[in-house]
């Protein structure tokens, strides 16, 4: 994919985290890896629904901006040390939404309550410890707990979800903020039961099986 392709993805993949209630006013961040140690990110300060494609930071996994008129987001260190840590991840997408923060705000992991869930992310999303936001101690901790995952919480803070696209970060947002609604919601009218194991590992295995169907499915229409 092209460095233009690329920029306008970021672009549509933030309007939509606006439509979907996973971003609002300036919070949040998206990345997408460019090349092997190359990244595009959102620049600092600006709402995600208004970007425009220039305005999209070209950075190297060190820090330095390769070419962008604006300041990058303070997060660049998470985003890059995922980066480098993960080779499989090609994005990364940070945001505030409203049911995953409350629990992180009360330090509950997300456990794997539906079908859709087990398939799609395969793993209960734990809780970071906290750490301040835009810091190396911050980036380390979320590589640390992240391990080989989709998705963490962030301790006092938020969301990160990682994925091979643009589209499967995305898709693995709007995932993890639908699953902690759910066991919200269900626990309060009672216990919600998380699926058994090895029936999470079932589904996610025929997931990925059948995972280059699904990828045409997830397609993102832009
Ligand atoms: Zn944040």
């Amino acid at each position: 994919m092209s460095e233009q392709e690329l920029r306008r993805k970021i672009v549509s993949i933030g309007k939509k985290a606006f439509d979907y209630k996973l971003l609002s006013g300036t919070w949040g961040n998206i990345s997408a890896r460019f090349g092997k140690d190359k990244m595009l990110i959102t620049p600092s300060g600006f709402e995600k629904v208004a970007l425009k494609p220039s305005d999209i930071v070209l950075m190297d996994l060190q820090g330095n901006i390769l070419r962008g008129k604006w300041k990058p987001s303070s997060e660049v260190p998470v985003h890059s040390l995922i980066y480098k840590a993960r080779e499989d991840v090609n994005a990364v997408i940070h945001t505030h939404s409203h049911y995953a923060i409350a629990l992180a705000v009360t330090g509950q992991e997300i456990p794997v309550l539906t079908s859709e869930f087990a398939a799609a992310v395969g793993h209960k999303v734990p809780v970071t410890r906290y750490a301040m936001s835009g810091t190396q101690e911050f980036a380390k901790e979320v590589v640390r707990t992240l391990g080989e995952g989709k998705a963490v919480l962030l301790r006092n803070h938020g969301v990160i979800a990682v994925g091979d696209s643009l589209e499967d970060a995305f898709q693995t947002a709007l995932l993890v903020e639908d699953e902690a609604r759910t066991f919200i919601l269900a626990s309060s009218l009672g216990y919600a039961k998380p699926l058994d194991v090895n029936e999470v590992k079932r589904l996610r295995d025929a997931y990925l099986k059948s995972y280059g169907q699904e990828k045409r499915r997830l397609s993102l229409r832009f």
